[in-house]
């Protein structure tokens, strides 16, 4: 630098330090050090090396002057220089490397100066300029560009702060975005500071539009099983009446309002998130969906209630017959023995073939599978046999149709009797008893099918699926005045399934209704 032009290149430097430290974005801090330390030194080459905060070794991040390919032969001459500085860094050392440096960039390259980023006497890294002649460079310009150096290192300190923070609060929204649960924070005033996507999706209610508005807008309760967060608050929460403050959390469970008018079962966890002198900075909030939880606990109850009453009619019912028999003051003629052991009997098989269901629901329930034994099974056998076992309990008129050569397959038998016995008994229940009911098959090459034909009332379209559900019953007069668990649908369509087969259903209100099962041959 020629004196006279120095309180130029002051101002120059003074003005350029200005523009690298308004700076946050890292590279283009790193651009600007480097370009105008470049400039200053009238230089061919500028490279910055930064330290990695992994393995403390220093790498290029930003050059000028020189094509990519260089930068690993670079990077290998810094990882020598930085070995070769455990004990100090020798001036003849660092002038050997920095020849090396510029022998593997350019021969021509005549002189280097190197300075050190160093932010609070930490080492950030450091600024390399070579030129191609050489020229003395006197103490004060060594000064002068190294006030630029630590301010380049300051500028490059907080953009690297700033990358930091913005990959942290990156991977802060990631987390939040990805969570399953709804997540929402709440300013100390109660209004929405930010949501999640989850948030978004459980509420019907989006970011732009919750941002900045009070809690009680969006979270809206149709049933509140609890106090909400403001009787908390207004209750002292998050401080104890000591005055000390503490992390509690509140729960909140309830029916929520959608955005959209429906409802939602739902949890919510409020945490206070507390500044250091202990005053409430937000409120962060976990929503829970707890509709599947809510079904669980309904469904537990309806099946305690089933269970209970579906035990006890067929209990009554053969203790009221065997007490009648008992009677010591009575000589029962012999056919009135034998109707009253039938009954009783039909009704033992009744409890039996109920417990079989529950047992099997159960199993399914908790090895989430139904476990088959395979052997041969002649189908149209196990079809008659429980006929001619549910004949007697009706008076329905029951056509067997199956055609001739119906192949054996393979299959559990016991599983399969329960289907066809669950088909048939359904068919008795729900069809007025001077009805024929009609049990048949069909087979192709492929697979074979089985039917059980009723004329009943038939099954309204927007039911059709819901019946092979766990304890669904079709909510109308003909079902409730029927006993049944709502159970053996849901069993065939299980049974069937492990078969690798499949269950559908036909039906015409008024008219009645078949149901199919198809199973493979082989
Ligand atoms: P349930 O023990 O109540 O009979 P299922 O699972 O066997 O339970 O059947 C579920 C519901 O489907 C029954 O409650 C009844 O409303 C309806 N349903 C089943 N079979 C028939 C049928 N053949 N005709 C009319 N409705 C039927």
């Amino acid at each position: 630098m020629r004196p006279d032009s120095r309180t130029q290149q002051r101002d120059f430097l003074l003005e350029i330090t200005r523009a690298i430290t308004a700076q946050l974005d890292l590279s283009e801090v790193l651009r600007r050090v480097l370009h105008a330390s470049v400039a200053m030194l009238a230089g061919r080459v500028g490279i910055i090396a930064l330290r990695d905060e992994h393995d403390s070794l220093f790498y290029v991040r930003a050059y000028t002057g020189i094509p990519s390919s260089s930068v690993p032969s670079l990077n290998q001459k810094l990882v020598e220089l930085m070995e070769g500085t455990n004990d100090g860094l020798s001036r003849e050392f660092l002038n050997e490397k920095l020849r090396e440096m510029a022998d593997t960039i350019d021969e021509e390259l005549e002189q280097s100066v190197a300075m050190p980023l160093v932010f609070a006497q930490n080492p950030l890294g450091l600024l390399i300029v070579f030129r191609s002649y050489q020229t003395t460079i006197t103490g004060d310009d060594l000064i002068t560009l190294q006030s630029f150096a630590d301010q380049a290192a300051i500028a490059v300190h907080n953009a690297q702060l700033y990358e930091r923070i913005n990959q942290e609060r990156q991977r802060l929204a990631a987390i939040l975005n990805n969570s399953g649960d709804g997540v929402f924070i709440l300013n100390p005033d109660l209004t929405f500071q930010q949501v999640n996507m989850a948030f978004e999706r459980m509420t019907g209610w989006n970011t732009d539009d919750v941002i900045g508005i009070p809690k009680d807008r969006v979270i809206v309760w149709d049933k509140l099983e609890n106090h909400d967060l403001e009787t908390a608050i207004a209750a002292g929460w998050p401080h104890h009446h000591d005055g000390r403050s503490h992390v509690e959390t509140i729960y909140v469970e309830g029916d929520l309002v959608r955005r959209d008018g429906m409802t939602l079962s739902i949890g919510i966890t409020y945490a206070p998130l507390l500044t250091d002198d202990g005053r409430l900075a937000s409120i962060i909030a976990n929503v829970r969906d707890i509709t599947n939880f809510r079904k669980a606990q309904e469904m537990q109850s309806v099946f305690i209630s089933t269970i209970h009453h579906e035990l006890r009619t067929p209990i009554a019912i053969i203790k009221g017959y065997a007490s009648t028999l008992r009677r010591e003051d009575v000589e029962w003629e012999s056919s009135v023995i034998r109707e009253n052991s039938a009954i009783i009997e039909e009704e033992a098989d009744r409890l039996t073939s109920l417990v079989e269901d529950l047992l099997t629901a159960s199993k399914i329930q908790a090895e989430r599978e139904v476990k088959l034994t395979l052997a041969d099974v002649h189908l149209e056998a196990v079809a008659m046999r429980s006929v001619e076992r549910l004949e007697g309990q009706s008076k329905h008129r029951i056509v067997i149709s199956f055609p001739d050569n119906f192949p054996v397959i393979q299959g559990d038998e016991a599983r399969l009797r329960q289907a066809i016995d669950n088909l048939l008994t359904n068919a008795i229940k729900y069809s007025p008893s001077d009805k024929t009911i009609t049990v048949g098959g069909r087979f192709t090459d492929d697979d074979v099918t089985f039917f059980v034909r009723d004329e009943g009332e038939g099954i309204p379209h927007s039911q059709l699926n819901k019946i092979f559900d766990r304890f669904y019953r079709i909510d109308d007069k003909l079902t409730r005045k029927t006993q049944g668990t709502g159970l053996g649908l849901y069993l065939v369509k299980a049974i069937i399934e492990a078969h690798r087969g499949e269950i559908s259903v036909k039906s015409h209100v008024g008219h009645g209704s078949t149901f199919y099962f198809t199973l493979p041959r082989d």
